[in-house]
């Protein structure tokens, strides 16, 4: 049930670039990219049937979401025009300027290069050879952006399309999106990827997680009660958000010898305060209160990830006999 091929309208993507972009030139660029691209993919079609300019569309719509600036959303737009529609560069680079041109050609020369080589060169090298070409990290966001509306429009393509697609964005994209800190696009690329490569074993995970949806969102919200009655008499500021695992997470954890109720945390709290001396307290209050699972404390912020990530991780055992992990960080470091 995971394709679902939301069409972006040019008035979604305004409304969202709107909310942060503020200098009417800035957004007189986006507006003329977008007329721009419209006008060279005149009568082209994607495989869902929809005029091609909806693709650009949403992978600039997924770049506002970003807050990426200007000319990384004008580049979105633009980024299929010199490939698909025989558009020189050096017109782009007159009528935008050379940072948004910059970006077009880089991500015309890395398309160039992968359709190319893709049959032939390893992940790993795919994966190098994408990053030294892409000097530019907003080249790397827009191709992420651009696989990911890609991924979820997979369904129209032919199997063993879909099949080598799939493989090459969990070997390639979604590593890179973990590198850069964007998970929400990487456990996106990697839910539609398993989705398409293990079709049984996605849809028994999306069976267990239903039935259990309720029983684990009660206990979420039992504990996330207790969690606010310790901190609540404290002077610490805190929020409380919580998360369910991905599929392929849970994939990852079963495919490596666990069972479903094996998994442990597969719903994890969040709790967001504003120093990180408070973190540390937070730990406190959670340790003093809940059983922590031996093994499971993880000090991201002593020691960050090296994509600079940070947070304190720990898993913890309620009384009701669940486990959860619990996150703690500063609203920066989120
Ligand atoms: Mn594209």
């Amino acid at each position: 049930m995971i394709p679902e091929d939301v069409v972006y309208t040019f008035d979604d993507l305004k409304r969202e670039y709107e909310s942060y972009i503020i200098w009417p030139s800035d957004r007189k660029t986006i507006e003329e990219a977008y007329e721009f691209a419209r006008k060279k993919h005149e009568g082209q079609f994607r495989r869902s049937g929809q005029p091609y300019i909806t693709h650009p569309v949403a992978v600039a719509y997924f770049l506002a979401r970003l807050k990426t600036g200007p000319e990384t959303i004008a580049a979105g737009l633009l980024h299929d025009t010199v490939e698909d529609t025989g558009t020189k560069n050096s017109e782009i680079r007159t009528r935008f300027g050379n940072t948004v041109a910059d970006l077009v050609e880089a991500l015309t020369k890395i398309a160039d290069v992968t359709h190319k080589h893709s049959l032939h060169i390893l992940a790993e090298d795919h994966r190098k050879i994408f990053v030294a070409m892409a000097k530019d990290v907003r080249v790397i966001i827009i191709k992420l952006c651009d696989r990911l509306h890609n991924m979820s429009t997979l369904q129209y393509q032919p199997r063993d399309k879909q099949i080598r697609i799939s493989q090459e964005t969990l070997d390639v994209y979604a590593p890179i999106a973990h590198r850069l800190g964007l998970y929400k696009i990487q456990l996106r690329l990697e839910d539609i990827s398993l989705y398409y490569l293990k079709p049984t074993e996605y849809a028994e995970i999306e069976r267990l997680l239903a039935a259990k949806h309720e029983s684990l969102n009660a206990a979420l919200e039992r504990l996330k009660a207790r969690i606010t009655a310790i901190l609540s008499p404290t002077s610490i500021p805190f929020v409380i958000s919580s998360r369910v695992k991905s599929i392929y997470s849970i994939y990852k954890k079963m495919a490596s010898g666990h069972s479903f109720d094996e998994v442990y945390d597969i719903m994890a709290l969040r709790i967001i305060t504003q120093t990180e001396n408070q973190c540390y307290e937070v730990l406190g209050f959670i340790h003093a209160n809940f059983k922590p699972i031996p093994g499971r404390f993880k000090d991201y912020i002593a020691m960050p990830k090296p994509n600079l990530y940070q947070s304190l991780h720990t898993t913890i055992l309620t009384d009701d006999g669940n486990v959860f992990e619990i996150q703690i960080r500063t609203k920066a470091m989120d």
